[in-house]
């Protein structure tokens, strides 16, 4: 297999190269649950049950692993079962310290699952790292960061936290489905886990929901991992681990494309009368600016912006022809979406106002259209949402 380092190349050539039995170069669908031993305790390669190892997912699962520059890959059957899983290495008692305006579904998971297990948790601005080391207190087991955060694009620095987590001996966990290892590597400013939403970006073609789990060398939780992993069974099935490796292959072009859409649009829609706040890392006058640039290739493709008041959301929505209103992101298509009543409706009215999750809020997620497109369909809607 190739050891070059390019990201560029490791997509493509960093988990297989060809099947050695045929020269196919996809990995077969191993479309199977068990494995003919030769004999006892014998079996063939290792394989033995396909909750415990395929080999579709293993390749899956090595791909990854080289992508984010990790020690393993776990690939599971959703996002939210590949956060399920890393959790599950604490213990009752234990708290985790989150980034405020973390993705909906983990909020609910840590809110309404994990806290009847007594694992606590704890929202905070994670971007203040000196805020963030007041909050290490002697129960506190890990720091879970997703940076920029979803829907306001808050950057942490990803370096600090690593930082943090080491001096205090506790984990550091990072929701990298924003960015994609082709824009942002965690594990190398020394983050422990990374974990994705597969479903996003990775696949890309919003046609599978899959999620990962990669751990750093020198957090040595492979082995650990890959026992919750099997115990608890989460796994992505062989059909959609091929998917998902297909995907991940053109994830390069597909994630220049996405940025330079949003670029774009987040130029378009600073100049508009009818937006106020543009949340995008890409823009030099946004806060998170420089501190992003510092972490990652460059602002990525998800931004937000807030209407007016005066402009009327639900008939800007309407009235959108090429974004399509719907939850996800991440896909060749583009999405539009309204955080406050879809992504981030679990999250209890007032507290959603108090991070800034506003009613006006509207999220989008450009795809790989041309940028022409996107524009006009933000300016016709924007138009047509006035008073
Ligand atoms: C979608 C998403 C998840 C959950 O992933 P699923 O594949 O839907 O289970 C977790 N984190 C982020 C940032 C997401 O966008």
């Amino acid at each position: 297999m190739s050891t070059d380092t390019h990201i560029e190349t490791a997509l493509i050539h960093g988990g297989f190269d060809f099947d050695a039995a045929t020269g196919a170069v996809n990995v077969p669908i191993y479309q199977t649950s068990t494995y003919r031993q030769e004999e006892l305790n014998r079996p063939v390669n290792g394989w033995e049950y396909s909750r415990t190892g395929n080999p579709t997912r293993a390749v899956l699962e090595k791909t990854v692993s080289v992508l984010e520059g990790g020690e393993a890959g776990f690939a599971f059957a959703s996002g939210m079962a590949a956060i399920t899983a890393v959790l599950m290495l604490f213990k009752a008692g234990d708290k985790i310290l989150v980034s405020r305006n973390v993705y909906g579904g983990t909020f609910r998971l840590l809110d309404k699952v994990f806290k009847n297990f007594n694992l606590n948790y704890e929202l905070v601005d994670t971007g203040d790292p000196a805020l963030l080391e007041q909050k290490i207190t002697s129960d506190v087991r890990a720091v879970y960061v997703e940076t920029p955060t979803n829907p306001l694009m808050e950057i942490t620095d990803l370096r600090k936290v690593a930082e943090l987590a080491r001096k205090h001996g506790i984990l550091s966990i990072v929701d990298n489905t924003f960015m994609t290892p082709y824009l942002q590597r965690p594990l190398d400013f020394g983050i422990d886990i990374v974990v994705h939403s597969a479903t996003k970006y990775l696949g890309g073609h919003s046609d599978l929901i899959a999620g990962i789990a990669v751990t750093s060398k020198e957090s040595g939780l492979a082995e650990r991992l890959a026992f919750i992993q099997n115990s608890t069974g989460g796994v992505l099935q062989p059909f959609d681990s091929f998917l998902l490796l297909r995907g991940i292959k053109t994830l390069g072009v597909r994630m220049d494309r996405h940025v330079e859409n949003a670029e774009k649009i987040a130029e378009f829609l600073s100049d508009h009368p009818a937006v106020t706040n543009v949340y995008y890392p890409g823009l030099e006058s946004f806060s998170g600016y420089r501190l992003n640039a510092s972490q990652a290739r460059n602002g990525g493709a998800m931004l937000s912006f807030e209407l007016q008041p005066g402009y009327d959301v639900k008939k800007f929505f309407s009235s959108l022809r090429v974004f399509a209103l719907a939850e996800s992101l991440g896909g060749v298509e583009s999405l539009a979406c309204h955080p406050a009543s879809m992504t981030h409706a679990s999250i209890p009215a007032d507290i959603r106002e108090r991070l800034g999750i506003t009613d006006r809020l509207i999220r989008l997620s450009p795809g790989i259209e041309h940028a022409d497109s996107l524009v006009g369909d933000l300016e016709s809607a924007l138009n047509a949402s006035r008073g």
